[in-house]
């Protein structure tokens, strides 16, 4: 049953891949591993112009661990999740420090490194070197636990069948191309198994695929149902919004205001659309990027002067 996965898979990426600009020829460990943290919590689409602009920027690792961080943060606007950029520069500063600028193959190594998971880790090996080493991400858990179990995956896995999934994942990986059959099952996951409106009618596995018959007759019910995590925020004109996207525009203020004294009110204002007196609130986010290496800021009564980095 594996193979007659993994075979149709690769068929159907053989017709419908998507070109993307970190893929074969240019998928080397470096614009792999760029790839994978800007893809973290962003659109494809958003990525691939952002992807450009940024190797183009730091063609090498060498030139991304020479950068300064507040270079980095630059460059990284429009991504949002800025602690990425942060995380990504000092895994190429580790990289270049301790494996003279070369990306480690193996799992034990990359582990150490600065923003690596289990995913990354995996992500690294099979995209960038070929290794048969799993990258779960939500799009290949889905596609294994619907095809192989014919379960939705509505709650997170407890850690046997974690194991379990891990095994049927490697169990499946083709000889010798494990990087290509990574890539067919992120698109697969993008345009056919997707969460909320899987196309089994169409998709070339449905004879075989244990959800398909529950798809069928119960999609009401079995459909994915995301949990909805509880975010820190406020409102703002009448709308929840979570922190994140408030700290998200102090560094895109940041960028563009770099060094400059402005009152806290025109910060606040740029931030909030309805910000009156929420100075506390405002202040302790700049406090927390602060705290991350962000930014860096001085505060003068009713004015403050913010940098970029650390
Ligand atoms: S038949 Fe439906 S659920 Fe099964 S793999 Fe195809 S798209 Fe996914």
């Amino acid at each position: 049953m594996a193979q007659l996965f993994s075979q149709t898979i690769l068929a159907w990426y053989s017709l419908h891949k998507r070109d993307l600009p970190w893929r074969s020829p240019y998928n080397t460990p470096y614009h792999v591993l760029v790839s994978e943290f800007m893809l973290q919590q962003t659109q494809v689409l958003r990525v691939m112009e952002k992807f450009r602009e940024f190797t183009s920027k730091f063609p090498t690792l060498h030139h991304l661990a020479d950068a300064s961080k507040a270079d980095v943060i630059k460059s990284w606007s429009g991504l949002g999740y800025n602690r990425r950029a942060l995380l990504l520069h000092s895994f190429a500063q580790e990289v270049a420090e301790k494996h003279h600028g070369e990306i480690p193959n193996t799992k034990e190594e990359l582990q150490q490194l600065p923003g690596m998971g289990p995913y990354t880790t995996g992500a690294i090996l099979s995209f960038a070197f070929n290794l048969p080493e799993p990258a779960i991400d939500v799009n290949v858990r889905r596609i294994y636990v619907r095809y192989f179990q014919g379960k939705d995956q509505g709650l997170p896995l407890g850690k046997k069948e974690e194991m379990e999934l891990y095994t049927l994942v490697k169990n499946s990986i083709p000889d010798g191309r494990s990087s290509t059959f990574h890539n067919a099952l992120m698109d697969f996951g993008s345009l056919i198994c997707t969460r909320d409106a899987p196309q089994c009618s169409s998709c070339p596995l449905s004879s075989s695929c244990q959800f398909y018959p529950l798809y069928d007759t119960k999609k009401a019910t079995v459909l994915f149902v995301a949990e909805k995590k509880i975010e820190p925020g406020v409102y703002e004109q009448g709308k929840f919004i979570p922190n994140r996207i408030f700290r998200g525009r102090i560094v895109e203020f940041v960028r563009k205001n770099d060094g400059r004294i402005v009152s806290v009110i025109k910060l606040g204002k740029t931030v909030k659309a309805d910000f009156n007196t929420e100075q506390e609130w405002l202040l302790k986010l700049c406090e927390k990027l602060q705290h991350e290496k962000l930014i860096k800021y001085e505060l003068m009564k009713d004015k403050i002067r913010m940098y970029l980095g650390p």
